[in-house]
């Protein structure tokens, strides 16, 4: 589903985190709807961002490579500085405080209670319509790959999608946005959309225009 105002988001420039994963979908997704995206693989490719993709793999060795290429903690101070972040999948468990106790890298920084492989073996991997919050009423393709479900969340997160038995599958706090499920896979780029919408208001609001001298 193209939209014809890519221009909306050209000036805005996406770092998608490259370590492992599905990171080649998102950079495409973004450079379809106008924005310059930039794989990150080193701390000197987060500078000037705009806004990170956090994309789906496998959340322990995106974790260790985090550590090995010494990405963890600069990550840590862009969410502290408020940088929009998305997280796909095993980028929802890398932000996530909680994960069940297990011991693995992670920037733990949003109020969620994430369980990992949640869907267990009959649906490792599933597809299913969504209602999204916010982006309007035709059902969002939902693609699910070995995915984690959100099974709590704090005061300060918003629930944007649920499954129909009730559990959380995407949410947003603050600047970060998280999908336990993979829009880069689809041909629909509302999500991308939204979250794009998300770092121009951030970066109007960081920046903001010069003020017309007041009329004397
Ligand atoms: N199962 C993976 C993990 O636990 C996440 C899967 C995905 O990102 N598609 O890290």
């Amino acid at each position: 589903m193209a939209t014809d105002q890519t221009s909306r988001f050209s000036d805005l420039t996406i770092g998608v985190l490259a370590l492992q994963g599905a990171f080649i979908e998102h950079v495409q997704m973004l450079r379809g709807l106008g924005a310059s995206a930039r794989e990150v693989r080193l701390p000197s490719d987060l500078e000037g961002l705009d806004g990170l993709i956090i994309p789906g793999g496998e959340s322990t060795t995106i974790g260790k490579l985090l550590v090995h290429y010494e990405l963890l903690e600069p990550l840590r101070g862009l969410v502290d500085s408020g940088l929009p972040i998305y997280g796909t999948c095993a980028g929802t468990i890398l932000l996530a405080k909680d994960i069940g106790g297990l011991d693995q890298p992670l920037l733990a920084t949003m109020d969620l209670v994430v369980e990992r492989n949640a869907f267990g073996r009959q649906l490792q991997s599933f597809e299913t319509d969504l209602e999204i919050a916010g982006l309007g009423e035709e059902p969002f393709r939902a693609v699910f790959i070995r995915a984690p479900a959100i099974t709590s969340t704090g005061p300060g997160v918003d629930v944007l999608a649920k499954l129909e038995n009730g559990t959380i599958v995407a949410a947003r706090q603050d600047s970060l946005l998280v999908s336990c499920f993979h829009p880069e896979l689809t041909d629909d780029d509302r999500f991308h959309r939204a979250f794009l919408e998300q770092v121009r208001a951030h970066k109007t609001a960081a920046r903001p225009l010069p003020q017309a001298a007041p009329a004397t």
